[in-house]
Protein backbone atom coordinates (compact mmCIF):
# COMPACT_ATOMS: atom_id res chain seq x y z
CA UNK A 1 0.00 0.00 0.00
CA UNK A 2 1.69 3.52 -0.91
CA UNK A 3 0.29 6.79 0.17
CA UNK A 4 0.43 8.07 -3.43
CA UNK A 5 1.21 6.43 -6.89
CA UNK A 6 1.76 9.38 -9.49
CA UNK A 7 1.25 8.06 -13.07
CA UNK A 8 3.31 9.74 -15.77
CA UNK A 9 6.94 10.62 -15.23
CA UNK A 10 6.71 14.13 -17.73
CA UNK A 11 7.67 17.18 -16.28
CA UNK A 12 4.62 17.53 -13.82
CA UNK A 13 4.94 13.42 -12.63
CA UNK A 14 8.51 14.12 -11.59
CA UNK A 15 8.15 17.87 -10.11
CA UNK A 16 5.08 15.64 -8.11
CA UNK A 17 7.87 12.72 -7.31
CA UNK A 18 9.98 15.59 -6.09
CA UNK A 19 7.69 17.26 -3.55
CA UNK A 20 6.28 14.00 -2.24
CA UNK A 21 9.72 12.62 -1.28
CA UNK A 22 10.61 15.69 0.45
CA UNK A 23 7.46 15.10 2.65
CA UNK A 24 8.42 11.78 3.29
CA UNK A 25 4.81 10.11 1.81
CA UNK A 26 5.28 6.32 0.18
CA UNK A 27 5.46 7.11 -3.11
CA UNK A 28 6.04 5.49 -6.13
CA UNK A 29 5.93 7.08 -9.86
CA UNK A 30 4.43 4.87 -13.04
CA UNK A 31 5.80 5.09 -15.89
CA UNK A 32 4.59 3.11 -19.51
CA UNK A 33 7.54 4.69 -21.90
CA UNK A 34 10.65 6.51 -20.69
CA UNK A 35 10.66 9.09 -17.88
CA UNK A 36 10.97 12.64 -19.50
CA UNK A 37 7.37 12.68 -21.24
CA UNK A 38 7.02 14.30 -24.49
CA UNK A 39 9.20 17.51 -24.05
CA UNK A 40 12.03 14.89 -23.53
CA UNK A 41 11.54 15.12 -27.90
CA UNK A 42 11.87 18.40 -28.26
CA UNK A 43 14.79 19.90 -29.52
CA UNK A 44 15.23 22.65 -27.69
CA UNK A 45 13.70 24.88 -24.92
CA UNK A 46 13.81 28.00 -24.55
CA UNK A 47 11.35 29.40 -22.19
CA UNK A 48 12.10 27.23 -18.63
CA UNK A 49 13.50 29.59 -16.12
CA UNK A 50 17.19 29.44 -15.28
CA UNK A 51 18.14 27.68 -18.80
CA UNK A 52 17.90 30.25 -21.36
CA UNK A 53 18.66 27.38 -24.03
CA UNK A 54 18.64 23.21 -22.83
CA UNK A 55 16.99 20.19 -25.12
CA UNK A 56 14.11 19.03 -24.01
CA UNK A 57 16.08 15.43 -23.47
CA UNK A 58 18.83 17.20 -21.48
CA UNK A 59 16.41 19.60 -18.92
CA UNK A 60 14.32 15.84 -18.48
CA UNK A 61 17.38 14.39 -17.62
CA UNK A 62 18.18 17.20 -14.64
CA UNK A 63 14.36 16.64 -13.19
CA UNK A 64 15.02 12.67 -13.43
CA UNK A 65 18.80 13.02 -11.41
CA UNK A 66 16.53 15.27 -8.88
CA UNK A 67 13.75 12.76 -8.44
CA UNK A 68 15.63 9.86 -8.17
CA UNK A 69 18.40 11.45 -6.12
CA UNK A 70 15.59 12.06 -3.10
CA UNK A 71 15.23 8.17 -3.71
CA UNK A 72 11.68 7.89 -5.94
CA UNK A 73 10.82 4.81 -6.49
CA UNK A 74 9.55 4.45 -10.27
CA UNK A 75 7.89 1.21 -11.85
CA UNK A 76 7.65 1.03 -15.47
CA UNK A 77 4.39 -0.71 -16.33
CA UNK A 78 0.65 0.70 -18.34
CA UNK A 79 -2.26 1.45 -16.22
CA UNK A 80 -5.09 -0.55 -17.40
CA UNK A 81 -7.42 1.49 -14.91
CA UNK A 82 -8.39 2.72 -11.55
CA UNK A 83 -10.97 1.26 -8.68
CA UNK A 84 -12.45 3.18 -5.84
CA UNK A 85 -12.64 0.66 -2.79
CA UNK A 86 -13.45 3.65 0.15
CA UNK A 87 -10.64 5.45 0.27
CA UNK A 88 -8.71 3.23 -1.16
CA UNK A 89 -7.53 3.63 -4.85
CA UNK A 90 -6.91 0.07 -6.72
CA UNK A 91 -4.64 0.27 -9.79
CA UNK A 92 -5.04 -2.29 -12.47
CA UNK A 93 -1.46 -2.43 -14.34
CA UNK A 94 0.71 -4.64 -16.61
CA UNK A 95 2.86 -5.49 -13.79
CA UNK A 96 -0.67 -6.59 -11.33
CA UNK A 97 -2.68 -4.93 -9.11
CA UNK A 98 -0.71 -1.77 -7.04
CA UNK A 99 -2.70 0.14 -4.06
CA UNK A 100 -2.75 3.82 -2.85
CA UNK A 101 -4.38 6.25 -0.92
CA UNK A 102 -4.29 8.97 -3.25
CA UNK A 103 -2.84 9.00 -7.00
CA UNK A 104 -1.81 12.02 -9.15
CA UNK A 105 -2.88 11.47 -12.68
CA UNK A 106 0.14 12.94 -15.20
CA UNK A 107 -0.21 11.16 -17.81
CA UNK A 108 0.18 14.14 -20.55
CA UNK A 109 -0.76 13.75 -24.24
CA UNK A 110 -0.16 12.62 -27.23
CA UNK A 111 0.20 13.89 -30.89
CA UNK A 112 -3.37 14.27 -32.36
CA UNK A 113 -3.55 12.46 -36.05
CA UNK A 114 -5.03 14.35 -39.04
CA UNK A 115 -6.93 11.34 -40.85
CA UNK A 116 -5.93 12.50 -44.02
CA UNK A 117 -5.69 9.89 -47.02
CA UNK A 118 -1.97 8.26 -46.73
CA UNK A 119 -1.07 9.28 -43.12
CA UNK A 120 -1.41 6.00 -41.65
CA UNK A 121 -0.16 3.85 -44.57
CA UNK A 122 2.84 6.25 -44.35
CA UNK A 123 3.68 6.81 -40.90
CA UNK A 124 7.28 5.57 -39.88
CA UNK A 125 7.45 5.96 -44.12
CA UNK A 126 7.69 9.59 -44.17
CA UNK A 127 4.88 10.61 -42.18
CA UNK A 128 5.97 11.81 -38.79
CA UNK A 129 4.71 13.14 -35.13
CA UNK A 130 8.19 14.05 -34.00
CA UNK A 131 11.07 15.97 -35.59
CA UNK A 132 13.86 15.20 -33.34
CA UNK A 133 13.05 11.47 -33.77
CA UNK A 134 12.95 11.64 -37.29
CA UNK A 135 14.14 14.89 -38.81
CA UNK A 136 17.78 13.48 -39.13
CA UNK A 137 16.21 10.74 -42.03
CA UNK A 138 16.10 13.89 -43.92
CA UNK A 139 18.97 15.56 -44.27
CA UNK A 140 18.81 17.61 -47.68
CA UNK A 141 15.13 16.29 -48.66
CA UNK A 142 12.19 18.47 -48.80
CA UNK A 143 10.09 18.39 -46.25
CA UNK A 144 6.63 19.81 -45.19
CA UNK A 145 4.91 20.93 -41.58
CA UNK A 146 1.51 20.81 -41.06
CA UNK A 147 -0.17 23.36 -37.97
CA UNK A 148 0.11 26.60 -36.94
CA UNK A 149 0.49 25.74 -32.69
CA UNK A 150 4.11 26.38 -30.77
CA UNK A 151 5.10 22.53 -31.79
CA UNK A 152 4.77 22.71 -35.52
CA UNK A 153 6.35 25.76 -36.24
CA UNK A 154 9.11 25.65 -33.57
CA UNK A 155 9.51 22.44 -35.27
CA UNK A 156 9.88 24.12 -39.09
CA UNK A 157 12.91 26.37 -37.58
CA UNK A 158 14.45 22.70 -36.39
CA UNK A 159 13.94 20.75 -39.37
CA UNK A 160 14.85 24.08 -42.11
CA UNK A 161 18.51 23.04 -40.00
CA UNK A 162 18.37 19.45 -41.78
CA UNK A 163 16.23 19.49 -44.60
CA UNK A 164 16.81 21.13 -47.82
CA UNK A 165 13.52 23.00 -47.39
CA UNK A 166 10.51 23.41 -45.44
CA UNK A 167 7.08 24.01 -46.47
CA UNK A 168 5.54 25.26 -43.39
CA UNK A 169 1.66 24.14 -44.78
CA UNK A 170 -1.61 26.08 -41.97
CA UNK A 171 -5.21 26.10 -42.74
CA UNK A 172 -5.70 30.04 -41.88
CA UNK A 173 -3.79 33.20 -42.38
CA UNK A 174 -2.82 33.71 -38.39
CA UNK A 175 -0.40 31.25 -36.44
CA UNK A 176 -1.30 30.72 -32.72
CA UNK A 177 2.68 29.90 -32.18
CA UNK A 178 4.40 32.08 -30.00
CA UNK A 179 5.77 35.24 -31.67
CA UNK A 180 9.51 34.68 -31.20
CA UNK A 181 8.73 31.15 -32.85
CA UNK A 182 7.15 32.44 -35.81
CA UNK A 183 9.87 34.98 -36.23
CA UNK A 184 12.34 32.25 -36.88
CA UNK A 185 10.56 30.38 -38.94
CA UNK A 186 9.67 34.16 -41.33
CA UNK A 187 13.62 34.66 -41.04
CA UNK A 188 14.67 31.09 -41.91
CA UNK A 189 15.76 31.35 -45.84
CA UNK A 190 14.41 27.72 -46.75
CA UNK A 191 11.10 27.49 -45.21
CA UNK A 192 8.41 28.26 -47.26
CA UNK A 193 5.01 29.45 -45.57
CA UNK A 194 1.94 28.58 -46.97
CA UNK A 195 -1.04 29.79 -45.43
CA UNK A 196 -5.20 28.79 -46.34
CA UNK A 197 -4.10 25.35 -46.79
CA UNK A 198 -5.07 21.89 -45.57
CA UNK A 199 -3.02 18.69 -46.33
CA UNK A 200 -5.81 16.80 -48.85
CA UNK A 201 -3.47 13.33 -49.46
CA UNK A 202 -0.46 11.98 -48.90
CA UNK A 203 1.35 9.89 -51.66
CA UNK A 204 4.44 8.06 -52.50
CA UNK A 205 6.18 5.73 -54.25
CA UNK A 206 7.68 2.33 -53.41
CA UNK A 207 6.35 2.49 -49.71
CA UNK A 208 8.05 6.03 -48.94
CA UNK A 209 6.29 9.54 -49.33
CA UNK A 210 7.17 11.21 -52.24
CA UNK A 211 4.54 14.12 -52.34
CA UNK A 212 1.66 15.87 -50.20
CA UNK A 213 -1.47 17.62 -52.16
CA UNK A 214 -2.10 20.48 -50.35
CA UNK A 215 -5.81 22.69 -50.97
CA UNK A 216 -6.41 26.54 -50.91
CA UNK A 217 -9.38 26.90 -48.21
CA UNK A 218 -10.12 30.02 -50.25
CA UNK A 219 -10.26 28.92 -53.91
CA UNK A 220 -10.14 25.43 -53.69
CA UNK A 221 -6.72 25.43 -55.75
CA UNK A 222 -5.00 22.02 -55.64
CA UNK A 223 -1.12 22.26 -55.54
CA UNK A 224 1.24 18.95 -55.44
CA UNK A 225 4.24 19.42 -53.51
CA UNK A 226 7.80 17.37 -53.89
CA UNK A 227 8.01 16.12 -50.37
CA UNK A 228 9.88 12.86 -48.89
CA UNK A 229 8.66 13.86 -45.22
CA UNK A 230 5.41 15.18 -43.92
CA UNK A 231 5.78 15.88 -40.79
CA UNK A 232 2.10 16.85 -38.62
CA UNK A 233 1.97 18.84 -35.52
CA UNK A 234 -1.73 19.46 -35.23
CA UNK A 235 -2.42 19.26 -31.20
CA UNK A 236 -2.63 17.11 -28.91
CA UNK A 237 -5.07 14.20 -26.99
CA UNK A 238 -4.52 13.71 -23.49
CA UNK A 239 -4.10 10.33 -22.48
CA UNK A 240 -7.46 9.62 -20.11
CA UNK A 241 -8.79 7.04 -20.71
CA UNK A 242 -8.02 4.79 -18.15
CA UNK A 243 -9.56 6.94 -15.94
CA UNK A 244 -13.42 7.41 -14.62
CA UNK A 245 -13.07 10.89 -13.65
CA UNK A 246 -15.01 14.16 -15.11
CA UNK A 247 -13.33 15.23 -18.24
CA UNK A 248 -13.70 18.18 -20.94
CA UNK A 249 -15.01 17.50 -24.60
CA UNK A 250 -11.69 17.03 -25.24
CA UNK A 251 -10.60 14.38 -23.14
CA UNK A 252 -8.79 16.41 -20.88
CA UNK A 253 -9.05 15.98 -17.23
CA UNK A 254 -11.39 18.42 -15.22
CA UNK A 255 -9.83 19.92 -12.37
CA UNK A 256 -10.15 22.66 -9.77
CA UNK A 257 -6.87 25.06 -8.35
CA UNK A 258 -6.17 22.38 -6.30
CA UNK A 259 -5.64 19.59 -8.78
CA UNK A 260 -8.35 17.89 -7.20
CA UNK A 261 -11.00 16.00 -9.44
CA UNK A 262 -14.32 14.82 -9.26
CA UNK A 263 -13.32 11.67 -7.45
CA UNK A 264 -12.07 12.48 -4.17
CA UNK A 265 -7.80 11.24 -3.79
CA UNK A 266 -7.45 11.65 -7.21
CA UNK A 267 -5.43 14.32 -8.19
CA UNK A 268 -4.49 15.40 -12.01
CA UNK A 269 -1.49 17.58 -13.17
CA UNK A 270 0.28 19.03 -16.10
CA UNK A 271 -1.17 18.55 -19.80
CA UNK A 272 -3.85 15.90 -19.31
CA UNK A 273 -5.78 18.29 -17.39
CA UNK A 274 -8.02 20.76 -18.40
CA UNK A 275 -5.52 24.41 -18.99
CA UNK A 276 -5.02 27.19 -20.64
CA UNK A 277 -1.65 26.91 -20.85
CA UNK A 278 0.86 23.84 -21.86
CA UNK A 279 4.36 24.39 -20.57
CA UNK A 280 7.15 23.00 -18.79
CA UNK A 281 6.95 25.71 -16.39
CA UNK A 282 2.53 25.09 -16.05
CA UNK A 283 3.15 21.28 -15.62
CA UNK A 284 5.62 21.55 -12.79
CA UNK A 285 3.51 24.50 -11.03
CA UNK A 286 0.84 21.56 -11.39
CA UNK A 287 2.94 18.74 -10.04
CA UNK A 288 3.84 20.74 -6.93
CA UNK A 289 0.12 21.63 -5.91
CA UNK A 290 -0.87 18.04 -6.61
CA UNK A 291 1.61 16.62 -4.79
CA UNK A 292 0.72 19.33 -1.63
CA UNK A 293 -2.85 18.68 -2.06
CA UNK A 294 -2.32 15.07 -2.26
CA UNK A 295 -0.29 14.95 1.43
CA UNK A 296 -3.24 17.02 2.92
CA UNK A 297 -5.95 14.81 1.71
CA UNK A 298 -3.77 11.89 2.52
CA UNK A 299 -3.43 13.13 6.38
CA UNK A 300 -6.90 14.13 6.72
CA UNK A 301 -8.60 12.31 4.56
CA UNK A 302 -10.16 15.73 2.89
CA UNK A 303 -8.74 19.09 1.54
CA UNK A 304 -8.55 21.60 4.67
CA UNK A 305 -5.70 23.46 3.55
CA UNK A 306 -7.27 26.07 1.73
CA UNK A 307 -5.87 27.86 -1.79
CA UNK A 308 -4.38 30.99 -0.80
P1 LIG B 1 -2.01 23.60 -30.72
O1 LIG B 1 -1.48 24.80 -30.04
O2 LIG B 1 -3.34 23.08 -30.35
O3 LIG B 1 -1.99 23.92 -32.28
C1 LIG B 1 -2.49 23.01 -33.20
C2 LIG B 1 -2.40 23.61 -34.58
O4 LIG B 1 -2.86 22.65 -35.52
C3 LIG B 1 -3.23 24.88 -34.74
O5 LIG B 1 -2.53 25.82 -35.49
C4 LIG B 1 -4.45 24.38 -35.48
O6 LIG B 1 -5.00 25.34 -36.36
C5 LIG B 1 -3.88 23.25 -36.30
N1 LIG B 1 -4.89 22.23 -36.58
C6 LIG B 1 -5.68 21.58 -35.69
N2 LIG B 1 -6.49 20.73 -36.33
C7 LIG B 1 -6.21 20.85 -37.64
C8 LIG B 1 -6.74 20.24 -38.80
N3 LIG B 1 -7.70 19.33 -38.74
N4 LIG B 1 -6.22 20.61 -39.99
C9 LIG B 1 -5.25 21.55 -40.06
N5 LIG B 1 -4.70 22.16 -39.00
C10 LIG B 1 -5.20 21.81 -37.80
O7 LIG B 1 -1.03 22.32 -30.59
P2 LIG B 1 0.57 22.25 -30.41
O8 LIG B 1 1.26 23.17 -31.32
O9 LIG B 1 0.90 20.80 -30.47
O10 LIG B 1 0.80 22.74 -28.95
C11 LIG B 1 0.17 22.07 -27.85
C12 LIG B 1 0.43 22.87 -26.59
O11 LIG B 1 1.81 22.79 -26.25
C13 LIG B 1 0.10 24.35 -26.77
O12 LIG B 1 -0.45 24.83 -25.58
C14 LIG B 1 1.45 24.99 -26.99
O13 LIG B 1 1.51 26.33 -26.58
C15 LIG B 1 2.37 24.10 -26.17
N6 LIG B 1 3.73 24.11 -26.74
C16 LIG B 1 4.56 25.15 -26.39
C17 LIG B 1 5.85 25.21 -26.95
C18 LIG B 1 6.79 26.34 -26.61
O14 LIG B 1 7.92 26.35 -27.05
N7 LIG B 1 6.36 27.31 -25.86
C19 LIG B 1 6.26 24.24 -27.86
C20 LIG B 1 5.38 23.23 -28.20
C21 LIG B 1 4.11 23.19 -27.65
P3 LIG B 1 -5.80 26.62 -35.83
O15 LIG B 1 -4.77 27.55 -35.30
O16 LIG B 1 -6.50 27.10 -37.05
O17 LIG B 1 -6.73 26.11 -34.79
Amino acid sequence: MYDLIIIGGGPAGLTAGIYAQRSRLKTLLIEKQMLGGQIAVSDVIENYPGFPSISGAGLMEKFEEHAKGLGLEVKYADVYNIAVEGSTKVLKTSEGELRAKAIIVATGAKPRRLGAPGEKEYTGKGVSYCATCDGPFFRKLPVMVVGGGDTAVKEAVYLSKLASKVYLVHRREKFRAEKMHQEKAESAANIEIIKSHVLKEIKGEGGLVKKAVIQNVNTSEIREIDAEGVFIFVGINPTTDFVDVEKDEGGFIKTNQKMETSVPGIFAAGDCRTTPLLQVATAVGDGAIAAYMAEAYIENGELVTECP
